[in-house]
């Protein structure tokens, strides 16, 4: 995937125009003038997995990329937050629902559309209050089976969590049996 959207043409601490150079293994747009350099990395985001019995909470994004279909609730880290912090965070916000976190679900790295990569820690969740209802970045939240979302799923790293954790529930459904 290309980068190159995402690189400065000018220092944005100098207004020099930036070069590339080898800079730390890599090649990076560097600036002759004070040194400064671009490193270019995934933006981390955090978000829940949160079942009410067999069903997950999703919900529909009110936004692009990828308005109108599924997700489960994640958003980026904010300057300091931990990653669990804004887990908790997103899934208030998002859901209208306070939760507790359990463990780590997931680690996965993406894409956001057009080509933005980024990094989404997933943690297991529990409810321990608040009330249902959509809010922030999304405008519809439920509990779905995680094999049959309500519509199409965002994101390649959403659908991998959503099928690990189909597996697991029919794993577990024939231990009942
Ligand atoms: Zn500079």
């Amino acid at each position: 995937m290309s980068a190159s959207a995402h690189v400065f043409t000018w220092c944005p601490r100098c207004r020099e125009r930036l070069q590339t150079r080898p800079e730390g293994g890599a090649l990076r747009p560097v600036c002759p003038a004070c040194g400064f350099v671009q490193y270019l990395n995934p933006a981390p985001g955090a978000g829940v997995v949160l079942l009410r019995g067999r069903e997950v909470c999703l919900v529909r994004r009110k936004f692009e990329p990828r308005r109108g279909t599924w997700s489960l609730p994640t958003g980026f880290m904010e300057w300091q937050e931990t990653a669990a912090e804004t887990a908790v965070r997103e899934a208030r916000e998002e859901t209208g629902l306070y939760v507790r976190l359990t463990g780590l679900y997931a680690v996965e790295t993406g894409l956001l559309p057009p080509d933005r990569p980024v990094l989404v820690v997933f943690y297991r969740a529990e409810e321990t209050g608040g009330q249902l209802e959509a809010g922030d970045d999304a405008d519809q939240v439920g509990f779905f089976p995680p094999d049959a979302p309500p519509g199409p799923v965002a994101f390649a790293a959403h659908r991998r969590v959503l099928e690990r954790l189909t597996a697991e529930l029919a794993a577990t459904r024939k231990d009942d049996a």
